[in-house]
């Protein structure tokens, strides 16, 4: 068990490419974290720079008290778990648990006890016979976490585990790896791409991008309270609603939208945004009438989509509202809970 702290790291490849840019990060012993971000703003690069598999071009990184930018993957007290399982074909689900253990020179005793125990705990106990080619994809990504369970790490690495695997099936790993880190207590970061993934499973997020990172905080913080255009985007499904406006005179001013915020800020074109929930049909006091051009009915709710400002916006309604397709609607936004960005620099403007 060992915290994780990340200072002042960079990583530029062959003299030009500046990938990681000052990322400072400490993670808590026994911590979920989760790195997330979209394709290429450099998560698995740092994933792998914790584990020694890239040289880190500045700063330090240290696993429990020690800095380890000169300690070989072996030395670092982690284990890592790839996309694509890694297993070795021609060995059976026992064999390829106890593969690192045997090259570590654990004795046979050692190796049975920690194998079993961890097919035990994966319910793989049934399968330790059988070869990676006649298990389901869920079963192998089982395997290849118990590879790393056997190894007792100081700290699990997760390179997008749930990738390979169907959207059922992910839901459910990712359940399971959530009861794995209570039961392990141990130290987890967790690369993915995939939003939903990092808000059901982080303690905390560290939100990626172009190599910065541009908020790390618990999963509700990012979402209620993000600190730029970014985050407030990329964390939250359907994804918050942004339209450009301006502030005159202690009013958000969205065309001809005029709405009091009590507060005189200093900035002139902003971004407007407010989440899909935080509009309601409001027939008596509306802020706006729009004109509903598709309706997505998701079972327990329905998604509306119209036009504001210039923008396609989604808005979030009962699934029992009597709402159709070209119903001119009147809809009030929450006030308390729009977000205002600054239109030049994307920050958030907190009011
Ligand atoms: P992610 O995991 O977020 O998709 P990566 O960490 O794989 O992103 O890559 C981050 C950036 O670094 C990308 O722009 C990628 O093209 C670049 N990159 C990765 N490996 C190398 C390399 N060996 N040489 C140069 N650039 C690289």
């Amino acid at each position: 068990m060992a915290k994780v702290i990340l200072k002042n790291v960079d990583k530029i490849y062959d003299n030009k490419a500046h990938v990681i840019k000052d990322v400072s990060i400490e993670i808590a012993d026994k911590e979920f974290l989760v790195l997330v971000g979209p394709s290429g703003c450099g998560k698995s690069t740092l994933l792998r720079m914790i584990a020694g598999l890239e040289e880190i071009t500045s700063g330090e990184i240290l696993i429990g008290e020690k800095v380890v930018n000169n300690f070989s993957p072996k030395d670092r007290d982690i284990a890592m778990v790839f996309q694509n399982y890694a297993l070795y074909p021609h060995m059976n689900v026992y064999e390829n648990m106890a593969f690192g253990l045997k090259m570590r020179k654990f004795a046979k005793d050692e190796i049975e006890n920690r194998v079993n125990e961890a097919a035990e705990i994966l319910g793989l106990t049934n399968y330790l016979e059988h070869k990676p080619k006649h298990l389901s994809g869920g079963q192998r990504q089982r395997v290849a976490l118990g590879r790393a369970i056997v190894r007792k790490p100081q700290v699990f690495l997760f390179d997008e585990p749930l990738s390979n695997l169907d959207a059922k099936l992910r839901v459910h790993m990712r359940t399971e790896i959530g009861k794995l880190h209570n039961r392990l207590q141990t130290t987890m970061i967790y690369v993915t791409h995939d939003q939903i993934e990092a808000m059901t499973m982080g303690d905390r997020i560290a939100v990626l991008y172009d190599g910065i990172v541009q908020q790390h905080d618990t999963p509700l913080n990012l979402y209620n309270d993000p600190d730029n255009l970014f985050v407030a985007g990329f964390i939250g499904s359907p994804a918050m609603n942004f339209v450009e406006g301006k502030i005159e005179n202690s009013q958000i001013v969205i065309e001809n939208i005029k709405i009091d915020i009590g507060k005189k800020i200093q900035t002139d074109k902003v971004i407007i945004g407010i989440r899909p929930e935080y509009f309601t049909i409001d027939e008596q006091n509306p802020h706006f009438l729009a004109e509903i051009e598709v309706i997505e009915p998701m079972g327990n709710e329905i998604f509306l989509y119209f036009e504001l400002a210039g923008e396609q916006i989604v808005a979030r309604a009962s699934a029992s509202h009597p709402v159709k397709v070209g119903d001119k609607t009147p809809f009030r936004m929450d006030v308390q809970n729009i977000k205002l960005f600054d239109a030049k620099t994307e920050k958030r403007i907190r009011i």
